[in-house]
């Protein structure tokens, strides 16, 4: 669909006699932040152990792998590129073995002084087996003088900027890093005298563990035999949580900087229709994304929401298409109206976000080939501009998207109303999304510095 991509998910669990099992089913909770690969490393103890593979967790685990992955300790990792392409070379965790002992890593996050680490420690005789920018922490590590590894992660980590929610492992130890803004989630669990430490807390849900807190922006989790230890070796920094976590990017049913995801979204729907009311007959969300935030519209307009587009929930692998043409059949084949519904009426129909138009475009067309008298966008964030969606050239005024998309009418939140709808902490979020002002500097002069906008994002 016509989507920002997600980003990545990192789960890791130190101290259960089950960690790989449990860190496949974090995984599978956080498969929603990327699909392109997965792996999991663990530690018995003495060595550490990893499997990797392209494609979804389900797939990528049997029964057998799990039991192969023995030891208490285990971080895991999905993927979505956001730096570096998408092959199995650049697949999570990373481990390697150094000065320092064996080591894995999970990064959810970009840096955006990437390149320039990359090409100084190039520079210096390294030799690097990815072109994912997680490497260039691990290059650092290794170089580290420092006398243990809990003060190489730091010495290393410390060099870097942008955006890092990590999880390491080492033989003895789980170890988790969030940068001094908190760009990227990062939550921290406990089941029994377990600890877990993950992207979002439906990843605790899944296996039944308790959510203790957030790791805080710049803190680094010691967590090891002897318990867990907090530092903060940091210096402090102005908070920019990623906005687009509440929009889009979380699953509804998690905590995200310690706040509901589904009571912000819904939130957001309930604000648009204050800032955008119409005269209609029925709130119609686009599934999955528009659910939360239509139903907050509905409640606050005081309209029936309605599920007049029904999503086929087995998408995604490929199908055979047929010669003979059938209307709609590229988004029919995900989304199908429902006729009792919108027929005769005037519908609003709710999303998430509009980024280039083409798949509501097409929405559009279909609800009213289903008989739909009028149609309403509403879209519950602002619209996003050009950094921040890969270089796309998107219409960024409401009435070149209504053109575009052929609704009678659209409009989107305000960012006024998007930080009223985030509660008290407003002014601790990242919204460069929506402003193109970007709380760390990128590069101006990459030929990248449009996708490193987003990489910053993710
Ligand atoms: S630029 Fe957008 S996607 Fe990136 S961190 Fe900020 S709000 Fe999130």
């Amino acid at each position: 669909m016509d989507k920002f991509r997600e980003e990545c998910g990192v789960f890791g669990i130190f101290g259960h006699s089950e960690a790989a099992n449990l860190t496949y089913l974090g995984l599978y909770a956080l498969q929603h932040r990327g699909q392109e690969a997965v792996g999991i490393a663990t530690s018995d103890g003495g060595r550490l152990q990893v499997h990797k593979a392209l494609g979804h967790v389900a797939d990528a685990f049997d029964e057998s792998t799990i039991k192969r992955l023995g030891g208490m300790s285990a971080v895991g990792h999905v993927r979505y590129s956001t730096a570096g392409d998408s092959g199995l070379k650049n697949a999570q965790p990373i481990l390697i073995d150094c000065a320092h002992g064996e080591i894995a890593i999970c990064h959810n996050g970009n840096l955006v002084n990437a390149q320039e680490l990359r090409e100084w420690l190039v520079r210096e005789g390294s030799i690097f087996q990815t072109t994912s920018d997680t490497e260039v922490l691990l290059h650092l590590y290794a170089r580290s003088k420092a006398g243990s590894p809990e003060q190489a992660i730091i010495e290393s980590v410390s060099q870097a900027q942008g955006a890092f929610s990590l999880v390491l492992l080492t033989r003895d130890r789980l170890i988790a890093v969030r940068d001094p803004h908190g760009f990227r989630p990062l939550t921290l669990g406990r089941l029994g005298d377990a600890f877990i430490v993950c992207s979002e807390t439906c990843a605790l849900d899944l296996i039944d563990a308790e959510w203790l807190r957030d790791v805080e922006p710049g803190e680094v989790l010691i967590i090891g035999p002897e318990g867990m230890k907090s530092i903060r070796p940091f210096a402090p920094a102005r908070h920019a949580h990623c906005i687009f976590e509440h929009v889009y990017f979380a699953r509804p049913d998690s905590f995200v900087f310690e706040t509901s995801v589904n009571e912000t979204r819904t939130e957001f729907g309930r604000q648009l229709a204050r800032e955008s009311p119409v005269e209609a007959d029925v709130v119609v969300p686009i599934p999955d994304s528009g659910v939360c935030a239509a139903t907050g519209f509905a409640e606050q307009a005081g309209l029936p929401l309605r599920m007049g587009l029904i999503r086929n929930h087995y998408v995604g692998r490929t199908f055979i298409e047929p010669h003979q043409a059938i209307r709609h059949f590229g988004v029919r084949v995900k989304l199908n109206p429902v006729r009792s519904i919108l027929e005769g009426r005037r519908v609003v129909l709710v999303d998430d976000s509009i980024v280039r138009g083409t798949t509501s475009k097409k929405i559009v067309r279909m609800v009213r080939a289903a008989g739909a008298r009028e149609v309403h966008m509403r879209i519950s964030c602002p619209p996003t501009i050009s950094p921040c969606f890969y270089g796309v050239d998107t219409p960024q005024r409401a009435e070149l998207i209504r053109e575009f998309i052929g609704a009678d009418s659209v409009s989107y939140l305000s960012l006024e109303g998007l930080l009223q709808s985030v509660g008290p902490r407003r002014s601790s979020y990242c919204t460069s999304c929506y402003t193109g002002r970007y709380p760390v500097a990128v590069p101006q002069n990459q030929a990248a510095y449009l996708q490193l906008a987003l990489k910053l994002a993710q």
